[in-house]
C-alpha cells in the first residue's frame, strides 16, 4: 500500500520511528484551511486548527506504534496524509498482540479525551477565553476534532480500528484465515450501505466518497488476503523447522523465489542455497508475519550432520 517511497517525506524521527508526510496533505490542508477561512478572525486559527488534527492523528499512531513494540513486533514508519496516518507496524500474528496493537491507537483519543476536557475548563477558569471568541472556538474545535476520530476510528468497519479490534476478537474463535473474512465481509457490506446513507443525507461529498472508495478498496485487500492465509494454512508443514518470530512451519515447496535468479525454490530442504544457480538465500521470509531469519535461526532439531541419512520432511 503506502509508504515512504511513494510521494512521502520525512518530517522528522523519533524513538527510532520516521515520520514522513505524504504530498497530498498539502492539497487537503489548502483545502480544508481555505473552505474554513472566515470562521475566526484570523487564518492563523485555521492553520492550528489543521495542524492540531494531525498532532492528534500522530498521537494515535504512536499508540498503534509503540503497543506494536511492546507486543514484540516492530514499528518504524508512520505515514501522514490527508485521510488521517498510518503506522507501518509488524505485529506477531497472535490475536492477543493484535488486540492491543490496534486498541492502542483508539485509548490515545480515549486518554486526551479529558486532558482537552480539562484544558478548556482551565482555560475558562483563568479567563484565557474572555472576550477571545477565536481561542474559544479552537479549543472547542480540537475538542470536536479528537471525539470525532474517536467515533470514526471505533467503528466495526475493516480496515477502520473498530474493524481490525473485531477481526482480532474473532480470531480467538474462528482462527486467522477465517477472522479476516468474516471482518471483512462485514466491512464490504457496511462501505456501500454507508455510502447510500450518506448519499440519501446529501452529505457524499468528494471528501467522504474518497474515504469510502479506500476503505472499500483496502476492505477488499484484506478480504483477498484471508483467501491467501487459508491457501498456505492448507499446505504441507516442514517439521524440523518453525518461525523465530510466530512458531509456525513454514510450507514444503519451491515458494520462496530465489533474488539471483528468480526461480522458485525450497530453502528448507537445500541448506537455503539455491538449487539452480547455488546462489544462498541469507534470510528466509515467513509466509506469516513476513520477518526474515537465517536458516540456522528457523531450526527445531538439532542440526544435521554429515554422513547422515537423507530425511524428507514435508
Ligand atoms: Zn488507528
Ligand atoms: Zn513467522
Ligand atoms: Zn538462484
Amino acid at each position: 500500500m503506502f509508504s515512504s517511497q511513494s510521494g512521502a517525506f520525512r518530517l522528522f524521527r523519533f524513538a527510532g520511528i520516521d515520520v514522513n508526510l505524504h504530498w497530498t496533505w498539502f492539497i487537503a490542508a489548502w483545502y480544508f484551511i481555505g473552505r474554513g477561512a472566515g470562521e475566526y478572525g484570523s487564518i492563523a486559527w485555521n492553520v492550528a486548527e489543521y495542524v492540531s488534527l494531525f498532532l492528534i492523528v500522530l498521537l494515535h499512531e504512536f499508540g498503534h506504534a509503540f503497543a506494536a513494540r511492546q507486543v514484540g513486533g516492530d514499528s518504524r514508519e508512520i505515514v501522514l496524509w490527508p485521510f488521517g496516518g498510518i503506522a507501518f507496524a509488524k505485529v506477531p500474528p497472535r490475536p492477543g498482540a493484535e488486540l492491543w496493537a490496534i486498541v492502542a491507537g483508539p485509548l490515545v483519543n480515549v486518554v486526551l479525551y479529558p486532558v482537552l476536557y480539562w484544558t478548556i475548563l482551565l482555560a475558562v477558569n483563568l479567563g484565557w477565553v474572555d472576550g477571545n471568541r477565536d481561542l474559544q472556538r479552537f479549543l472547542g474545535e480540537v475538542f470536536r476534532i479528537n471525539v470525532g476520530l474517536l467515533i470514526f476510528n471505533i467503528l466495526p468497519i475493516y480496515p477502520l480500528d473498530g474493524g481490525q479490534t473485531l477481526r482480532a476478537l474473532l480470531w480467538f474463535k474462528l482462527g486467522r484465515a477465517l477472522s479476516l473474512k468474516v471482518a471483512t465481509i462485514i466491512g464490504l457490506v457496511a462501505i456501500p450501505a454507508g455510502a447510500l446513507w450518506l448519499l440519501s443525507r446529501d452529505q457524499l461529498t468528494l471528501f467522504t466518497g474518497m474515504i469510502a472508495v479506500f476503505l472499500g478498496m483496502e476492505c477488499f485487500r484484506g478480504f483477498k488476503q484471508s483467501g491467501a492465509i487459508e491457501r498456505v494454512a492448507r499446505l504441507p508443514r516442514h517439521t524440523a523447522f518453525a518461525c523465530p518470530t510466530c512458531r509456525e512451519r513454514p510450507p514444503g515447496g519451491p515458494y520462496w523465489a530465489c533474488a539471483k535468479c528468480g526461480n522458485g525454490f525450497d530453502p528448507f530442504s537445500t541448506q537455503a542455497v539455491c538449487p539452480h544457480c547455488t546462489q544462498p538465500m541469507e534470510k528466509i521470509p515467513c509466509a506469516f508475519c513476513a520477518s526474515t531469519h537465517p536458516v540456522q535461526g528457523w531450526s527445531v532439531t538439532p542440526p544435521r550432520r554429515p554422513g547422515d541419512p537423507p530425511v524428507i520432511e514435508v
